[in-house]
């Protein structure tokens, strides 16, 4: 059956997963294609975490696009604002932002069968709706992008100001305020110096320690940044460096018992460095084997711990006053400022797009009990729909940017092999995920998951992993770059 198509192809999202995106198509010649921005401005993750002491914990010259090395990253680990200029020099570069159409909020995605396309509604904030339809339908909505708030009872009496720290208003002060914060992973880690350096007071309620490793975050001279300018093999060999002691780390950490146990004791050395006192050093040390979360770098994080006007509550927090956060030990620690930087909800992502597939098939139902797909980027049941960072394809040791670019790789020949054929549709038939998924759960049986009183956001309630890729970028680059199309069904 023969429809009107608005878009050969919709991608949802304007983060780095969108705009990559957008670079490949138009690099493929394809220039039939809208970017839907639910926000007013370009950007992801590093448009929407604005909190002080926000930063990239992975190198820069990694964590950014290998077909745009930028020669003039300030530092190691550039703050979130530096990023985000970066990711808005992209679009301005690849001449991306007249594909955008901003304010447009994806509410419903309907496949139609007949037409083999996309009908999208899209909702505005002025309340009015709109469809487009497309070939491809393709998500860059991110891997964290649904804030976890807390079930604590009472939190919603509290009269100072609440934020989360993806949520956090720049020119928010906590200057000669109270501040409490709950949650002491990464985000929790990088907001406390900076808070504690400004506010009277400050809480930081901790339910489990994280293993904090020191960090070098070297500062570029104007000189390398010329020679990088000027060089840019030496950019790129720079670049490949990075990438390569990462992915060696890693193999060595997962691999070998002995390397983490290296790495357990350069933290201790490091927190014994900063924190005098025995009692507090002993609830700053975690009880989990390190590896089993997301590693964290931070050389200001314990000095702001060891100081006078800080307290590091670890007794369950019972309740939420309006001036205060109580512990189950009946402590009110009085707060001004409540920050959560309690994380994020994986499968959150997903759950508002209203997404249904073929047979009337909803998304939101068969992810119900765990998101899972085939390599992260195509779901049976859901023709011509595309996931970039998807199910399993979060990395904790080095740059997403190289799983996301092998994604868009993937998504590019499969929209190819689906011209090649004249079909109209392509999704992965439904016999590949559940081998697919067994091998995953193989894989992190094997992996320092399943160490002793490993929890965290990794794995799910059920305990499963549904988040990160088990094994290296390199093995993931080369299943993605030669796809089985056999794996794949064409109409
Ligand atoms: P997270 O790692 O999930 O940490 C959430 C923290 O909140 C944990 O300490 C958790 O305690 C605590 N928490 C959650 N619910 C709580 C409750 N009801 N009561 C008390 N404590 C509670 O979240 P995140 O720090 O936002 O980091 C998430 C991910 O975002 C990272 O792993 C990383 O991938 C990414 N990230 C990256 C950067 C960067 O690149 N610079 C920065 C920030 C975040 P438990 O540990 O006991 O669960």
């Amino acid at each position: 059956m023969s429809v009107r198509v608005d878009h050969e192809v919709v991608i949802v999202g304007t983060g780095f997963s969108g705009v990559g995106m957008a670079v490949a198509l138009r690099a493929a010649g394809v220039d039939d294609f809208v970017m839907l921005e639910k926000a007013d401005e370009i950007g992801g993750t590093w448009r929407e975490n604005r909190y002080p002491g926000c930063e990239s914990d992975i190198p820069s010259h990694l964590y950014s696009f290998s077909f745009e090395l930028n020669p003039y990253w300030s530092r190691t680990y550039a703050p979130a604002d530096e990023i985000q200029d970066y990711l808005l020099f992209c679009v301005e570069k690849y001449d991306l932002r007249r594909h955008v159409s901003f304010d447009s909020t994806v509410q419903q995605a309907t496949y139609d069968e007949a037409s083999a396309t996309w009908e999208i509604t899209v909702a505005s904030s002025w309340g009015t709706l709109r469809t487009v339809r497309t070939r491809a339908l393709i998500l860059g909505v991110g891997a964290l992008h649904e804030p976890v708030v807390p079930e604590i009872p009472g939190l919603e009496t509290f009269a100072g100001e609440l934020m989360h720290t993806a949520t956090w208003q720049p020119g928010t002060t906590v200057t000669a305020k109270r501040v409490a914060v709950i949650g002491t992973g990464s985000s929790g880690v990088q907001i406390v110096p900076p808070l504690v350096e400004d506010a009277d007071a400050v809480t930081v309620f901790q339910r489990s320690a994280p293993w904090v490793l020191p960090r070098v975050n070297t500062e570029y001279s104007d000189k390398l940044i010329d020679t990088f300018e000027q060089h840019p093999a030496a950019l790129q060999a720079h670049r490949t460096r990075i990438r390569a002691t990462h992915e060696l780390k890693a193999i060595e950490f997962t691999r070998r018992p002995g390397v983490r146990k290296a790495a357990s004791r350069i933290a201790q050395e490091h927190l014994r460095a900063a924190v005098k006192t025995p009692e507090l050093r002993a609830r700053l040390t975690p009880d989990y084997t390190i590896g089993c979360r997301r590693p964290i770098l931070s050389n200001d994080y314990y000095p702001a711990l060891a100081q006078g006007h800080v307290t590091l509550e670890t007794d369950p927090i019972y309740h939420v006053e309006p001036h205060a956060v109580v512990t189950s030990g009946g402590v009110a620690h009085r707060a001004d400022v409540l920050v959560l930087a309690t994380g994020f909800d994986p499968s959150g992502s997903y759950r508002y797009l209203g997404i249904t597939g073929a047979n009337g098939r909803v998304l939101a139902d068969d992810w119900a009990s765990g998101i899972e797909s085939y390599l992260g980027v195509t779901v049976p049941n859901y023709p011509n729909m595309f996931v970039l960072l998807g199910p399993n394809t979060l990395v904790a040791h080095t740059s997403t940017l190289l799983m996301v670019e092998a994604q868009i790789g993937l998504v590019m020949k499969l929209l190819r092999e689906r011209e090649n054929r004249r079909a109209s549709s392509v999704a992965v038939r439904p016999q590949v995920v559940p081998g697919f998924t067994a091998e995953l759960a193989r894989r992190t049986d094997k992996s320092v998951l399943r160490t002793p009183g490993c929890r965290g956001w990794y794995l799910d309630s059920d305990g499963t992993n549904r988040t990160l890729w088990p094994g290296s970028v390199a093995e993931y680059e080369r299943r993605t770059a030669k796809p089985e199309m056999i794996d794949y069904e064409f109409n």
